[in-house]
């Protein structure tokens, strides 16, 4: 019975009844000796098992986790985009606390945990950003099975947490309690809006545009059948209308990217939001499985039912279709803050104003219409925001065009023209 009861607990010492009892080894096991023996056998088994899983089959268990691999943030006294890499898809959830003297935490938290994931050892563990709206972002492995991410928060009025797919990121949108404006340089003197008339802008009230050139870097875009990239001609246009418009506004001009360089969609949008700027226009060029399909269409930010429009919008945003529906859940919440009735004005007249210009000089251009789809790079913007596919490098003709500077020269008229009679400037391009 003593040595049932030893191998019962004894498990890592199966020698210490022997110790005590060398008797043991010489005489025939008694039935409780065979039990022990029985149990010890099982115990190194046992042993032998955990040894396997914990040093040879856990980490490989822990390499296909996904993996919090780079915490990013950009960020003004108004709005801060916290963006958590991960390996691969994961399941998380996120809570806000209140202050708690009793710990000794004066301040809010809003608390991000990442289910089966786990830390790579050089991820900074604490990101100072003291902006008025976070002091840190921090995170560390919570416990075997969950990565925690802490935002530790000086003053917020609102935040917005949603993940992006390929690779699986998950953003956090935290936005001030002041209006828009005062998050501005100080000194900088506006028109009060009761001045405008109803719907326009005066010039003097665009300050700053961000232009985004679609793609870049590793990341061609669409290719043409002559070997044209869609990202060459998205930043020869945004160059050309950054001149167009510095000259004819005044306004300051901004790329998201001027180079032939790869920028994540999530941070495009991060930079207009970090600017405050007033507009934001990316630029992209369509392409089809059907080759004959070409023309003009101009996005805005909305959940569709169109299978083109989902079809473009899973290109654009270089992810699957299944991404795509998957992110109408987050938008249904996100459009309610989107400024869309700005945003569907400003499509609608950089719509038609660039299909009539290009129609002045190249015939046959066909206007596609303003439609909304779920692009990743127009979620989250805080300004009238817009995505132009200019036309179809995919349409053997519009691919030609698209070499041809003086169509070129036309699409920055026309989109050009689209900004001034939003702002309020019509005819004057
Ligand atoms: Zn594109």
């Amino acid at each position: 019975m003593t040595s049932y009861s030893v191998a019962r607990q004894g498990l890592s010492v199966p020698t210490s009844h022997a110790a005590r009892n060398p008797a043991a080894h010489r005489l025939p096991p008694s039935g409780a000796e065979r039990v022990r023996r029985l149990l010890s056998a099982k115990t190194g088994i046992r042993l032998l098992i955990q040894f396997i899983f914990f040093y040879l089959l856990a980490p490989a268990a822990f390499a296909s986790s996904p993996t919090v691999n780079d915490i990013k943030y950009w960020s003004n006294p108004n709005y801060t985009r916290v963006v958590i890499s991960l390996g691969k898809e994961s399941a998380f959830t996120s809570k806000l606390l209140k202050k708690d003297p009793s710990i000794n935490v004066g301040w809010r938290r809003l608390l991000i945990d990442i289910k089966g994931a786990r830390t790579t050892p050089n991820l900074d563990r604490s990101i100072p950003i003291n902006d008025g709206l976070l002091k840190t972002v921090r995170a560390g492995q919570f416990d075997a099975d969950t990565v925690r991410v802490v935002l530790d928060i000086d003053s917020i009025e609102d935040y917005k947490v949603f993940p992006l797919s390929n690779p699986y990121r998950i953003v956090i949108d935290v936005t001030g309690d002041k209006p828009a404006d005062q998050g501005k340089a100080a000194g900088e003197v506006r028109e009060p809006a009761a001045s405008q008339p109803l719907g326009r802008i005066a010039p003097g009230r665009i300050k700053k545009i961000v232009l985004d050139p679609g793609h870049g870097g590793h990341d061609p875009g669409a290719i043409g059948k002559g070997g044209l990239k869609e990202k060459d001609v998205t930043l020869k246009l945004g160059r050309l209308l950054r001149e167009k418009l510095h000259a004819k506004l005044g306004s300051r001009i901004i790329m998201t990217r001027d180079t032939d360089v790869f920028i994540p969609l999530e941070e495009r949008t991060a930079i207009a939001n970090r600017e405050d700027a007033d507009l934001f226009v990316s630029i992209h060029i369509n392409s089809s499985l059907r080759r004959a399909a070409s023309g003009v269409e101009t996005y805005m930010l909305n959940l569709s039912r169109d299978e083109e429009s989902r079809r473009l919008a899973a290109r654009e945003n270089a992810t699957s279709r299944k991404a795509v529906s998957d992110l109408d859940f987050i938008l249904n919440d996100l459009i309610k803050t989107a400024k869309t009735n700005d945003s569907v004005r400003l499509a609608s007249m950089v719509q038609d104003n660039l299909v009539r210009k290009l129609n002045e000089r190249f015939g046959g251009v066909k206007g596609n219409g303003v439609k909304g789809a779920p692009f990743y790079v127009l979620v989250g913007t805080r300004m009238p925001s817009i995505l132009v596919e200019v036309s179809f490098i995919s349409n053997p003709m519009e691919e030609k065009r698209l070499q041809d500077d003086k169509y070129l020269h036309e699409v920055v008229e026309g989109i050009a023209a689209g900004l001034m009679s939003y702002i309020g400037g019509a005819g004057s391009i």
